[in-house]
């Protein structure tokens, strides 16, 4: 199958859980292509015995990604349409897939989207977030002092901010994300989406841990975590004075540094200094 005849690689996207989420277009797709490039080919075979399809797998993990983008661009260039998925999910969404997509993209060839399901907008379609935009972040990174850096950059951002979490790491995420955002904030706990067990838990960060201890079947399973927005800074709440010796010591010092003098010396709030400083050094 190919667009008006033209060797094609199509992007296709599988379910997360429930098989009956994929869509008609990538059966249809995944059917007539001439072959399934596959993060798992074990895991597809499944999902494609489901459907009763039968078709030759080819092996696109992260790990051989640059060479497998080689040898799936041979193949169309042959004449061959492919269809590329990943486990579950988009392709390239915290998975592989954007490696082969960007090489064959160079190479002129047609990419064509299947689109369907994908855990973070299926979190955020039923966890009842009114503020508008979002900031999908995938995973944070596995080491503690790497994951709570990653946050303090993340802290101002006025969007809700949403993470992928895997079962043996949520509860240090959770206490990370309390630690560095605040106990305060609005956290939705979207777990095993599409499942027999899926859970929507909403709370204060400060109460997640609790809830996850209290149960240990709801740290099982797989999580999108969606946590509320930061509060606008009032940047109106800065003169240009104290924006003066804001940026005259973000000169010279590192910007804790800076802010904790600047905050003596205006008697601005600490948080709101923290916030300008971020942006004047984002600039
Ligand atoms: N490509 C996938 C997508 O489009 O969502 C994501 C793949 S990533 C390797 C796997 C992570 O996605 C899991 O660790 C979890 O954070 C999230 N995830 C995938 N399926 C999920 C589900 N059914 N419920 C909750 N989270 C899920």
């Amino acid at each position: 199958m190919s667009v008006h005849g033209v060797p094609t690689l199509y992007v296709v996207a599988t379910p997360i859980g429930n098989l009956q989420d994929i869509s008609l277009r990538a059966l249809e797709v995944l059917k007539s292509v001439d072959s399934i490039a596959a993060e798992d080919t074990r895991h597809t075979s499944h999902l494609l015995s489901h459907f009763a399809i039968q078709k030759k797998l080819i092996a696109v993990h992260e790990h051989n990604e640059q060479k497998s983008a080689q040898l799936l661009l041979e193949r169309i260039q042959a004449g061959e349409s492919i269809a590329l998925v990943s486990d579950a999910g988009t392709p390239g969404i915290s998975d592989p897939g954007a490696i082969v997509v960007d090489l064959l993209r160079k190479a002129g060839v047609n990419v064509v989207p299947i689109p369907g399901a994908s855990a973070v907008i299926t979190a955020l379609s039923a966890a009842g977030i009114t503020e508008n935009g979002f900031l999908f972040y995938g995973f944070l990174p596995a080491s503690g002092s790497q994951r709570r850096k990653t946050l303090e950059f993340l802290k101002g951002y006025t969007t809700t901010l949403v993470f992928y979490e895997a079962p043996h790491r949520i509860l240090e995420c959770i206490e990370d994300l309390t630690s560095v955002l605040g106990g305060e904030r609005r956290l939705t706990i979207a777990r095993e989406l599409t499942k027999t067990y899926e859970t929507f838990h909403r709370c204060a960060l400060q109460e997640a841990k609790m809830w996850l201890e209290s149960d240990l079947n709801q740290q099982r399973g797989e999580f999108v975590l969606l946590v509320e927005a930061a509060e606008p800074v009032a940047t109106a709440a800065i003169s240009d004075d104290d924006e003066r010796v804001l940026r005259l010591l973000l000169a010279d010092l590192p910007l804790k540094q800076a802010v904790k003098l600047a905050t003596e010396i205006t008697g601005v709030k600490k948080n709101i200094l923290y916030e300008f400083a971020l942006k004047i050094k984002d600039n």
